[in-house]
């Protein structure tokens, strides 16, 4: 199994229960009990309300009601523990075993340092330099974090412990017993307390995967589980992603990488744009990371968590799915709660997974689906911002329809290095192209969800429009606008472009 070939190997990384068997046999049935017993409480507040109602139901005589209402209750527990579905990579934090003492006499004769500073247990065979002796200040400023976005009281988040292990030679690891037993990774694995990762080419990399292996441990030990495959390993891998600033210690996660440079080794941008064919919502909903994935599987799970942590329509829900790591049918109660804004959802990640770059800025990029009404006799005015990308007109039309545009006013479509702004009308300018358009230029599309986003007038291929054009609707459906523009470089523009449309017929 190469190092370098795939992310993690680990298959499913939450058998705490296997792991303690081995390890330390006696604790095994208390931790089963308090497990078992933590399961029963939860099933008993469940089935509390049918319990009512059966025992009025059943009105049995006085002196037998309370042996009939303890039989209930503890056939009901019992029966509801027994049918609790299986929820993926979710186990009680207690069922985790503490992590392995450390002989560090032995461990330094073998070459093996120990670095213990706030949270972060470091056991390492690398030569400790500056880099390395600054991951204990990564780790700690990434706790409040953590704490923010699982919604972990800080004070609890800041009893948080983990013990990591970043090997070279994994044979000395082995002969210390400083391994799992039975499980083989290729770049990282988190059981509880303890996160293994092995040496990576990079300084940004390697942080990038303790942070990851950092971010199963605390979801693992503060919310009890990590959800589905593709949440787990989604989470782990946007708050992977970050930038570090070793002189101020600040810390920032779950960022989009400014280019390759700053993320090196990283490599997520570069296989989803030569992926042969983007992933589907429900495709990415589906990969399960208790079969070994690859490193494109990684990239798609961390940009749909990246696509719904930063989007402004769809985040709120987002950010409260951390409650619900335990729960069963974790992708059903999700869909459930974006309600009717599923389709618009699976619509906006289509579009996301065509356009994917460094840079990429998801606010500015969101569409802002709303009620529309049929264009009639009188012409519409909107106003477009630059800044934005697709916006709704309010306005839908039938196919074959013929309408005329005209955009008006002058806004800024960037600027110099020198901060010197580009002026620019709808026409455009033309010293920059962007998609084979010229930068700035007006353009409608029409979003028809009978048709693939790549037909012609719909989002994927807009019309161009300039200051003013009469078309022919060639889709029916709600009219967008927008001017033409790199999803990374719109924050710097300005003004507004007033559009008004008419019928033409
Ligand atoms: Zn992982």
């Amino acid at each position: 199994m190469s190092r370098q070939g795939r992310h993690e190997g680990q298959g499913n990384e939450f058998e705490p229960q296997r792991t303690r068997r081995r390890q330390r046999g006696g604790t095994v049935d208390g931790r089963r009990w308090t497990q078992i017993k933590s399961r029963s409480i939860s099933a008993f507040i469940r089935v509390y309300p049918r319990l009512i109602v059966l025992f009025f139901t059943l009105r049995p005589p006085r002196p037998l009601r309370f042996s009939y209402f303890f039989a209930l209750l503890v056939s009901l527990a019992v029966h509801s523990s027994a049918q609790e579905p299986n929820v993926p990579n979710s186990h009680p934090p207690e069922a985790w075993p503490a992590a392995r003492e450390l002989d560090e006499a032995r461990l330094s004769a073998a070459g093996i340092s120990v670095l213990r500073d706030g949270p972060l247990t470091l056991v390492t065979d690398l030569p400790l330099s500056a880099e390395i002796k600054q991951l204990p200040r990564v780790i700690a400023a990434a706790v409040p974090l953590f704490a923010e976005r699982f919604d972990v009281p800080p004070k609890r988040a800041a009893e948080w412990r983990v013990q990591a292990y970043l090997i070279k030679d994994l044979a000395k690891f082995a002969s210390l017993g400083l391994l799992p037993e039975d499980r083989e990774f290729s770049h990282g694995l988190a059981l509880g307390r303890e996160v293994w990762l092995f040496e990576q080419p990079s300084d940004y990399f390697r942080r990038h995967l303790l942070l990851h292996e950092a971010t199963h441990s605390f979801m693992a030990m503060h919310l009890g589980g990590c959800g589905p495959g593709w949440y787990m390993e989604g989470m782990a891998e946007l708050l992977g992603t970050h930038t570090w600033d070793s002189q101020t210690g600040k810390l920032e996660l779950g960022i989009m990488p400014a280019s390759r440079a700053a993320a090196p080794y990283w490599g997520r941008i570069k296989l989803l744009k030569e992926s042969h064919q983007p992933l589907s919502l429900s495709a990415v909903l589906s990969l399960d990371n208790a079969r070994p994935m690859n490193n494109e599987a990684y990239a798609w799970v961390w940009s749909l968590a990246h696509f719904l942590e930063h989007h402004p329509r769809y985040a709120e829900v987002f950010h409260k799915l951390p409650m619900r790591v335990t729960k069963p049918e974790f992708n059903t109660r999700m869909q459930k709660m974006y309600g009717d804004d599923w389709p618009n959802l699976a619509r906006e990640w289509e579009l996301f997974t065509r356009r994917i770059d460094y840079g990429d800025d998801i606010a500015c990029e969101a569409i802002g689906f709303g009620p529309t009404e049929e264009l009639g006799a009188q012409p519409i005015t909107v106003k477009i911002d630059p800044r934005r990308g697709w916006q709704p007109t309010g306005v839908r039309v039938a196919e074959g329809d013929r309408l005329t545009i005209r955009g008006a006013g002058q806004f800024i479509i960037g600027r110099e290095p020198t901060g010197e702004p580009w002026p620019c009308e709808a026409n455009g300018v033309s010293l920059e192209y962007v998609g084979g358009s010229p930068l700035g230029e007006l353009q409608v599309a029409i979003d028809d969800r009978d048709s693939p986003l790549d037909a012609l007038g719909g989002l994927l291929q807009p019309v161009p429009i300039g200051q003013a054009r009469t078309i022919v609707a060639p889709l029916p459906g709600p009219v967008f606008l927008r001017v033409n523009d790199s999803p990374a470089k719109r924050a710097d523009n300005s003004g507004e472009l007033v559009v008004t449309l008419s019928r033409a017929d």
